[in-house]
């Protein structure tokens, strides 16, 4: 046996147990060096962005493996700053609320499972950004999902449960400034950042074999009537909805680096089902203009036919790009727009924008943005309500465009 196999075969309970019992100047793992079972990382960098309720955010994601025979349940994760200072904190039901269970479930993660963790860490206006935040994070080893504990050093040093702190990011460079892509009033931000696991925050893809998060700003914009309605009839024809064929405007100077204009519109409704969807045409009729500085503006689910621009024309704000209709993925007629870091809407992580002007008429109530696609009336709420400048419109607001 050469010397290097033989160092190969150390490992286990049986040589950690020697190595600890060396002098203390010999440690096998430093007071803050945790075993951990758990792998976590970031997808990428949170930008800071400023919100309508005038909280800068900084929302992104930790991916989490679980590269370990037990299951492992997240107690709490704290985002902490250099310092040690906690800038925001989850737990329990709250914590698992926020992040999606690939293999697990009742905020555990299967042996040999993973899960992705949906961070909003929001500081006052006036807060200074952190240099670097890391996850402080207290996690319970368990052997089975009924939650019964793994008894302490049972199978090696490892204890039943720890507190690790891991995962540094730096925070990068502010949001893009952009202007609002519609007109008129009654707009609903669907979906939209940044406290929730909405259809958006959650769609976390692996394309080529790397994590991203494309759509984690994205916000589907649907058009409240005066009467605070949806749409007319029973939602079925596209027509129904009155700001179906309303013109989508182009955020920002730029060139139109992506198009597809092959797709038929959906049938929409209560109980929509989008047929014929393929990974070309996920977005319907779309157009993806590079708006400078590593920036990309996307605008999905155009009416077929409606495209007023082809690749490589230069566009100006403001500019008529399309109509919007409901084309791909969609089960109503509404524009998604979001901010993002490469030319391929599905292949790219969202970067945060705010948009120069609009006025905040409220909020949806929980329980409201169903029952309006179910045909009722909208129920707002009186939280984020007037003029904003240079915001990202939240979760659910109603917003007023010029
Ligand atoms: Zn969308």
């Amino acid at each position: 046996m050469t010397a290097r196999s033989r160092f190969a075969t150390l490992g286990g309970a049986a040589v950690l147990a020697m190595l600890l019992a060396l002098p203390a100047a010999a440690q096998s793992l430093k007071p803050d060096e945790v075993l951990s079972s758990i792998a976590v990382s970031p997808l990428s960098a949170p930008n800071p962005v400023r919100g309508a309720d005038g909280r800068v955010h900084l929302a992104y994601e930790l991916a989490v493996s679980n590269a370990s025979a037990w299951f492992i349940r997240l107690d709490t994760l704290e985002s902490v700053d250099p310092a040690g200072t906690v800038l925001s904190a989850l737990s329990g039901k709250d914590l698992a609320a926020m992040t999606l269970f690939h293999a697990g479930r009742d905020g555990a993660i299967a042996p040999g499972g993973s899960a992705t963790v949906l961070l909003d860490v929001s500081l006052a206006a006036d807060a200074v950004l952190p240099a670097q935040l890391s996850a402080r994070i207290t996690a319970s080893r368990l052997k089975d999902a009924n939650g019964t504990l793994v008894p302490d050093h049972s199978e090696g040093p490892a204890p039943a449960v720890y507190t690790f702190t891991g995962a540094p990011v730096v925070p990068g460079r502010p949001a893009v400034v952009v202007a609002p892509p519609l007109r008129g009033k009654g707009w609903v931000a669907v979906s939209g950042c940044c406290d929730a696991l909405t259809a958006h925050r959650g769609a976390i893809l692996a394309i080529n074999g790397r994590q991203v998060a494309p759509e984690r700003f994205a916000i589907d914009w649907v058009k409240l009537r005066d009467d605070g309605h949806l749409f007319t009839g029973d939602g079925t024809k596209v027509t129904d909805y009155a700001y179906y064929g309303d013109p989508i405007l182009a955020a920002a100077d730029g060139v139109v680096v992506n198009v597809y204009d092959g797709a038929d519109e959906q049938v929409p409704g209560p109980d929509a089902k989008p047929t014929g969807i393929t990974p070309a045409n996920i977005g319907g009729n779309m157009v993806v203009i590079d708006i400078g500085g590593g920036a990309y503006a996307f605008y999905a689910h155009l009416q077929r036919g409606s495209l007023k621009v082809g690749l490589g024309d230069r566009v100006k704000t403001g500019d008529v790009i399309g109509l919007l209709g409901n084309t791909g993925n969609s089960t109503a007629p509404h524009l998604h727009f979001h901010v993002m870091d490469g030319t391929s809407p599905l292949n790219a992580n969202g970067l945060p924008y705010v948009f120069t002007r609009f006025s905040g008429q409220g909020t949806l109530a929980p329980g409201s943005e169903d029952e309006l696609e179910r045909g009722k009336p909208a129920r707002i709420e009186p939280r984020l309500v007037g003029p904003m400048t240079d915001m990202l419109p939240l979760n659910d607001q109603v917003v007023d465009f010029e």
